[in-house]
């Protein structure tokens, strides 16, 4: 096959939260930028069937492969929103899509304490910084807000309703949670308008209504607007070697079946890495592994961490639990636990039966980032170790219990049906550590011209909070240092 020949002043790997701000910022700043993504375009038109969802999933669900941890069904293959890599300790799902998790996930952007935010990042990031300049800049760009008054009195919302009254009972602090959600299409869908999706909990495999502000329509849409940003869906980088001061991109171009229907390869002067932490850090250790880049730091593959902690309370009246998403309430357990900080988040269970009140949480704990990726030459692939049996992960699921325990307490009848720390998480971050593989600005170590902005800087938590926010706060300052040197300044 005949291999196409480009090239870019700057290419972007990835269309995430980072990938979304690095392009917006450079064309801004008057660079022409080229961005692969290895998914397809999810344009959510008035027939409101764009993705799969839970009650009838198929290969929309899934990336290149009949399985999928989130269904029994055996999928057909295609070039689906979610891939799934199953690690030791942690099967891994990471998202696939021009918008890439922004397009499935709960969105709910939350900021960590001061103190939570110095456990996570001491050394590596200044606080005050992140907190005055980056996050206020990152929930502007992607634009969030809380569940509006008349959508949280609606019946979809029993459940919410129903815990916040149990938090307020057992005296833990809560507050509605920031949403990267569209709360008028949402009343669209109250109103049987648009496709119920968020109202019924279907959101894991994309929003068929339209109301998530995932970046495509966001902040990558803004950035196409500019006329200096190309998007290339279906582009699946599968290598990077130096050439000159910049370096060769191979892609492969593919078609929604994941064949692959051409081979190019890009002459990049500048080389920006947004594929995620499962994206970027496959894509350095390959490149390591065969040679390409061999001065890369020995960090890069560590410090990965999975803070998240999935639980179920029932035992209480009937409560709507199967309606009403993508999340409401964001509870706060960060002073009073014994063992450490909590954060739930509650969200609908799509299968929980209608005559029981069920309240699902998603929540984090700090745990430390004892987690790594490494290369198997064999299989051509990253693997991924997760210690989910060490104490210092397990005290996470204690410092949870403890929260639910004092919930039950207050709710006479109600019992915890589960609580799990994350052995299925998308909320897993770290490979590239800020700082260690990279300088304080994500230009990589052992590198010209090649910098890193996503979640794979974390040092394997972003504070005990959900990521995403983080992440993009993380792509907003990294970004700002390296615009000026690709942009000649
Ligand atoms: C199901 C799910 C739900 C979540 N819910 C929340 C939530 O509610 N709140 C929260 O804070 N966090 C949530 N997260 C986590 C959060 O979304 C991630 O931390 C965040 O998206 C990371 O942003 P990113 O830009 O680093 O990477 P991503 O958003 O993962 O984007 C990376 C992009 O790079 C592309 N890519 C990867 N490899 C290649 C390649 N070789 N070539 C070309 N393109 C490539 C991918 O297809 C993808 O589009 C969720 C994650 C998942 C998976």
């Amino acid at each position: 096959m005949e291999t196409h020949q480009h090239r870019a002043d700057a290419l972007v790997v990835g269309t995430g939260y980072a990938g979304s701000i690095a392009a917006l910022r450079l064309a801004e700043a008057g660079v022409a930028t080229l961005v692969l993504e290895r998914g397809r375009r999810w344009p959510v038109g008035p027939e409101g069937d764009t993705f799969a969802t839970q009650h009838a999933p198929d290969g929309r669900a899934s990336w290149l492969s009949p399985r999928s941890p989130l269904t029994d069904r055996t999928l057909d293959i295609r070039t689906g929103v979610l891939e799934s890599l199953e690690g030791e300790g942690l099967t891994m799902i990471a998202a696939a899509g021009v918008g890439g998790a922004s397009l499935l996930s709960n969105g709910t952007m939350v900021e960590p304490s001061a103190a939570l935010f110095e456990r996570a990042f001491a050394g590596v990031l200044d606080r005050d910084e992140m907190h005055d300049v980056w996050y206020p800049e990152a929930r502007e760009l992607i634009g969030c807000s809380p569940i509006p008054k008349d959508v949280l009195e609606s019946d979809f919302y029993r459940s919410s309703r129903d815990f916040m009254e149990q938090l307020d009972r057992a005296g833990i602090p809560h507050e509605p949670v920031d949403l990267a959600v569209d709360w008028d299409v949402v009343r669209e869908e109250m109103a049987g308008r648009r496709t119920a999706s968020h109202i019924a909990g279907l959101n894991v495999f994309g929003v068929n209504s339209g109301a998530q502000r995932s970046m495509d329509v966001t902040v990558l849409a803004r950035a196409e607007a500019t006329g200096r940003v190309e998007v290339r869906p279906l582009s699946r980088v599968t290598g990077i070697r130096p050439a000159g001061e910049g370096h060769l991109v191979s892609y492969d171009e593919l078609d929604e079946g994941g064949r692959v229907v051409a081979r190019h390869e890009v002459r990049a002067a500048h080389l920006v890495l947004a594929a995620g932490t499962l994206g970027t850090t496959r894509l350095l250790l390959r490149a390591r592994a065969e040679g390409a880049l061999p001065d890369l730091d020995a960090s890069v593959g560590s410090r990965v961490g999975n803070s998240e902690v999935i639980t179920a309370r029932t035992g209480m009246a009937p409560n709507n639990p199967a309606q009403g998403g993508p999340c409401s309430v964001l509870v706060r357990d960060w002073e009073d636990n014994p063992y450490a900080p909590v954060t739930l988040l509650n969200f609908p269970w799509v299968d929980a039966p209608a005559d029981e009140g069920w309240i699902t949480t998603i929540g984090a704990s700090p745990t430390e980032p004892l987690g790594s990726f490494g290369y198997d030459a064999d299989a051509d692939d990253v693997v991924l170790n997760w210690p989910v049996e060490d104490p210092r992960v397990q005290r996470a699921a204690r410092a949870v219990q403890d929260t639910l325990d004092r919930l039950n307490a207050a709710t006479p009848g109600s019992r915890t049906a589960f609580n799990r720390i994350g052995t299925t998480g998308g909320n897993v971050v770290g490979g590239v550590p800020l700082g260690l593989a990279t300088d304080a600005g994500g230009r990589v170590h052992g590198a010209r011209n090649l910098y890193v902005v996503d979640s794979s800087l974390l040092h394997g938590s972003s504070g005990a909070v959900p990521p995403a926010l983080t992440v993009a706060a993380v792509a907003a300052r990294v970004t700002s240092l390296l615009v000026p040197s690709v942009a000649g300044r």
